[in-house]
């Protein structure tokens, strides 16, 4: 129970409900961002409220306050979480992870911030310089990934377009030693276009409007994104002051330095992302027999720009080299839409492993090198997971369906984890365990990566499947093989799973196929395996293999993703977790408005209610002896100002029984369990009163 906060603020654990109903969850959680209070617990979890506003809540006197202390000594805070995965990481050589998630907007990439802010505050107090560097390239990390990775769009204005998950390595002493990070399905569609009122990725405006004028003319560039077709959409939109682009672009700049990228590497970067915007421009015309592109300034910029041949350029875009069935090698021309796909798709493919290359780089920076486990001591990690939380749209696709399936997993992992450690915790403690009844989520994750049943596994069969085979057909198909499955249903243009307190998501298959497939020419990737730029062909060496050897059953864009979720599900199922739960008030980045409907909404498919179940189904509260003693000693005669006990535990019985509250506790090794709030509550106001 959080200290030095009144009751006026509601309540700092929701596990202190009178009772466990969405209007009291809601009650409170509304209560408390009125009065500025954005975060609170359920238990060891964190409910964070977006407040739209600056807090002054992450300062340096902040942090002191937080250090070093234990959950309830302070008024629920970020700050509190991550010093209780850094202890837990320090004193128990325990490997951690703090899960953010939520919709959009709801305040993950922030949090993710000042989690990292506040490690990198109270590591390293003799300020060692090789530690300080590792810090350094940490928290300059964030800026790089989020000028390529992130974009406005019209639910917020710096979003996160891809899932991130960094692991920080810590030494024996528990200072930062290094890190890695992994990335997860960048929003790529994204470089080729954006919805109305969204921009493309902040990268591309930072260049055409803070690059050097030396820069812009060496790429042959204009400082205007009204000039290509890739910005023009979002040219006229202006993002908040704190992401002016112009000095955003300076930021980056110093960052990759500071990180170690090369000037050749900088430079590198903003030639691809100059090849792509002048990519975007080149167009087609066909005089009904061939196709051909019209002008070559565009293609001759991008030879120029990627250290390729102009022929074999304007031939990539034109043409695509195809294995007859006879092993037979012909070329074959596009038609107008075929060239327009091929375009985008290489745009895209450039954007994406740009980025990747990136990550790549950065984590050969911080990798820890050299750690002898015999001379340094059992290294050990804290996790920071930041990824896309439920996206329910209007219309849901492709996108949406992995998003939400990467999310029904973790809700999975949540459930087992919240329950394992709760059980752990009991076990360690000398307490007999209650079984507790929850949702197990398996059967939803089930229904999409099953091998052969799964709704991932048919989808591939499709993408397979030689000749024409179209959403619908595949959807039919789901249809006959899902038909008894209690979590699908067909609307025969769209699929629907339910998850449990009934929330229904649809997705609409169009599209499906050809998002999975995602088809890349063969002759774009040897197009820039072949360019004269080392740092271009480091990021193509599939393009080194020629048409016949390709494989021909390439692994789908479905299959990819699965793979790399179940294996971060692995990484953080070994590891001690800790939440934070992130919820949006309103639609319009409002600091006072709480949509009740949205909230609810966000409570409900977070499971925020159940989590409050299984807290209380068991003992809502616990507590070490001798904090206990030292709070409540005051309450009771034998122990003020001090008992006369064999131990803190023989005192903290007499306090209990004293009060009549014997039949509602159980005394662990160390701790005491309390069943309901209440009995703490008494004891609260007993203490309120004598002081
Ligand atoms: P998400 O990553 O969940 O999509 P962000 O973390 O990018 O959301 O937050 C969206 C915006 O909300 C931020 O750009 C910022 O303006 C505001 N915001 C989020 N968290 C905070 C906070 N703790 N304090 C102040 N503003 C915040
Ligand atoms: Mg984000």
């Amino acid at each position: 129970m959080a200290e030095l906060e009144g009751l006026e603020f509601g309540k700092s654990d929701f596990v202190l409900l009178d009772e466990v109903t969405m209007e009291q969850f809601m009650e409170n959680l509304k209560l408390r961002f009125d009065k500025g209070r954005i975060y609170t617990y359920i238990g060891e979890v964190v409910v964070s409220v977006n407040p739209y506003r600056q807090m002054d809540i992450y300062g340096k006197e902040t942090i002191e306050a937080y250090r070093g202390r234990e959950l309830y000594e302070n008024p629920p805070h970020l700050f509190a979480v991550s010093d209780a995965a850094y202890k837990a990481m320090k004193r128990r050589a325990k490997d951690t992870c703090i899960v953010i998630s939520g919709e959009s907007g709801a305040g993950k990439t922030e949090a993710s911030k000042y989690i990292m802010q506040y490690i990198a505050a109270i590591t390293n107090p003799s300020q060692r310089a090789e530690v300080e560097s590792v810090k350094n390239v940490l928290l300059k990390s964030n800026c790089v990934l989020e000028a390529f990775g992130n974009a406005k769009t019209n639910r917020n204005d710096n979003s996160s377009r891809f899932g991130k998950y960094m692991d920080i390595n810590f030494n024996f002493n528990g200072d930062p030693t290094g890190g890695h990070i992994n990335n997860y399905l960048l929003e790529k569609s994204r470089v080729v276009q954006q919805q109305d009122g969204e921009r493309n990725f902040h990268s591309f405006y930072q260049l055409l409007r803070g690059g050097s004028d030396e820069m812009l003319k060496s790429f042959n560039i204009q400082n205007d994104p009204a000039a290509y077709v890739y910005t023009k959409e979002g040219a006229a939109i202006a993002v908040s002051t704190s992401n002016n682009d112009r000095s955003s672009h300076k930021a980056v700049m110093n960052a990759l330095e500071v990180i170690g990228f090369s000037k050749e590497e900088i430079n590198s970067i903003y030639q691809i992302l100059a090849s792509i915007l002048h990519l975007g421009n080149v167009q087609f015309e066909s005089d009904g027999e061939s196709v051909q592109i019209r002008g070559l300034d565009a293609v001759n910029l991008i030879s120029d720009l990627t250290g390729t041949d102009k022929e074999i350029v304007s031939k990539s875009l034109l043409y695509r080299t195809v294995a007859t069935g006879g092993g037979e090698v012909i070329e074959k021309g596009h038609t107008e839409h075929e060239a327009c796909f091929g375009r985008d798709a290489f745009a895209k493919a450039l954007y994406e492993r740009l980025f990747g290359w990136i990550v790549g780089r950065i984590n050969a920076v911080i990798e820890v090198k050299d750690y002898n486990p015999v001379l340094h001591g059992k290294n050990t990690v804290i996790g920071v997971l930041d990824i896309y939380g439920f996206e329910i749209f209007d219309n849901n696709s492709f996108e949406q369906f992995c998003i939400n399936y990467c999310n029904e997993k973790l809700q999975q992992l949540f459930i087992e984890l919240i329950l394992q450690q709760e059980q752990a915790e009991y076990q360690r403690e000398g307490i007999t365990w209650q079984h507790i009844n929850y949702f197990n989520n398996q059967i939803i994750v089930d229904l999409v990566e099953q091998s052969h049943k799964g709704i991932i596994s048919i989808l591939d069969e499709a993408c397979l499947t030689v000749g024409k085979v179209t959403d619908t057909v595949c959807l039919d198909s789901m249809d006959t093989k899902l038909a008894q499955h209690p979590h699908y249903t067909s609307r025969k243009v769209s699929m629907v799973h339910k998850r449990p307190l009934r929330l229904h998501l649809s997705y609409s298959v169009e599209g499906f196929l050809d998002k999975n497939k995602d088809p890349l020419f063969q002759d774009f990737k040897r197009l820039m395996y072949n360019s004269a730029n080392p740092v271009l062909k480091e990021m193509w060496p599939d393009g080194q293999l020629s048409i016949t050897e390709v494989t021909k059953r390439p692994l789908t864009a479905a299959t990819l993703f699965k793979n790399s979720i179940v294996a971060l599900v692995d990484k953080l199922a070994c590891k001690e977790p800790y939440y934070v739960r992130c919820i949006k008030p309103n639609e319009v980045k409002s600091p006072v408005l709480f949509d009740e409907a949205r909230c609810r909404h966000q409570v409900a498919y977070l499971g925020l209610l159940e989590n409050v179940m299984v807290r209380r189904a068991g003992f809502a509260y616990r507590q070490h002896y001798t904090r206990f003693l030292q709070r409540y000693k005051m309450t009771c005669e034998y122990t003020w100002p001090n008992h006369l006990m064999e131990s803190d535990k023989e005192a903290v019985e007499i306090i209990i029984t004293q009060h009549g509250f014997q039949d509602d506790v159980a005394y662990g090794q160390t701790k005491l369990f309390v069943r309901t709030p209440r009995t703490l509550f008494t004891l609260e106001q007993e203490r309120t009163a004598l002081i």
